[in-house]
């Protein structure tokens, strides 16, 4: 590109108004364009001394490159395999563009705005999407501790992008057709302690179960936790059973607060997720577990930054 090319680039540049999200974009492009290897560093970088998918022997040796990743050779098994094997994203292409998609997952913008911004197809976007997603999902969960509130919100089933309807389909898309929890609704469990270390679970459709509490809930609680729910007779004998101490409000009868015994935490996180997920205009049930899984990385507020997410996806396979 010649000095006039860069001149028009810039005059368009300073002509047209652009959001801070576009900026962002646009250094993560130019960034790039800098560090042309930079994506592929970082896979490198987090997978470290990744032991073989296959069999997990520690001893390997290195056997040449692959579209721009070093491949070794695991001496027990004798496969090979890259930094990316076996994870959610291995095999996708384009590398060069995962920084900048990654920027549309932290924006929450949807798949067609991801797919137009980083110039890929509309199906690789909501592929990367998920695959993305899928990959820093699989982090080990935090050890909730101290006051711990669980509670459950429900969203309606869906069969969006399903060739084959279990059911009659639903008129104008959004309502139940019985009233309270059926088996319409699909169970999101929440678990929150005052740390604001959180865990979501997607139990599957009707109403959560005591069974499925203790599958969930028990992996994740400290020995010495105080379990707080409202006055739902399933948290009351999960409890029990468990041998957990557990205090209950009364919700439905209007007491929100008994001092430090409440839900709000985690009634918040719901609040927030049902908000931040009506721009996405309905999602697929398959998909549930994705969806709570990206609102846990951007309430918490921890992967704020493309690589971050990058590094995250390919340690959290390791
Ligand atoms: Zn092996």
């Amino acid at each position: 590109m010649g000095a006039a090319d860069v001149g028009v680039v810039l005059k368009v540049l300073e002509q047209v108004q652009l959001s801070d999200q576009e900026i962002a974009l646009l250094q993560g492009v130019l960034a790039n364009l800098v560090l042309p290897g930079h994506c592929l560093r970082l896979i490198e970088e987090a997978a470290g001394n990744r032991s073989c998918p296959a069999c997990g022997g520690k001893r390997c040796h290195r056997c040449g490159q692959a579209n721009g990743l070093q491949r070794y050779r695991c001496v027990a098994c004798r496969r090979s395999f890259n930094a990316l094997t076996g994870t959610p994203l291995a095999r996708l292409r384009l590398r060069d563009r995962w920084l900048p998609y990654l920027q549309c997952l932290i924006d929450s913008v949807t798949v067609r705005k991801a797919a137009t911004r980083v110039a890929v197809a509309k199906s690789t976007s909501f592929r990367w999407r998920h695959r993305f997603i899928a990959a820093v999902r699989q982090e080990p969960r935090p050890l909730l501790s101290g006051i711990v509130e669980a509670d459950e919100t429900y969203h309606l089933e869906s069969q969006k992008g399903s060739r084959n309807l279990d059911r009659p389909p639903r008129k104008r898309g959004g309502k139940a057709r019985r009233r309270g929890i059926s088996a319409e609704l699909d169970c999101i469990l929440v678990a929150r302690d005052r740390n604001r270390q959180t865990c979501d679970f997607v139990t599957g459709r009707g109403p959560v179960t005591a069974e499925q509490l203790a599958r969930h809930l028990l992996p994740v609680l400290a020995v010495d936790v105080l379990l707080v729910s409202d006055a739902a007779n399933t948290y009351k004998a999960f409890a029990l059973q468990a041998g957990i101490t557990h205090e209950a409000v009364n919700v439905r009868a209007g007491i929100r607060t008994r001092g430090a015994i409440h839900i709000q935490g985690v009634n918040g996180w719901h609040g927030r997720f049902k908000t931040w997920l009506r721009r996405f205009n309905g999602v697929a049930s398959r998909y549930l577990a994705n969806y709570t899984g990206w609102q846990r990385v951007l309430d918490a507020a921890r992967l704020t930054a493309p690589a971050h997410w990058l590094q995250s996806a390919v340690a959290a396979n390791r």
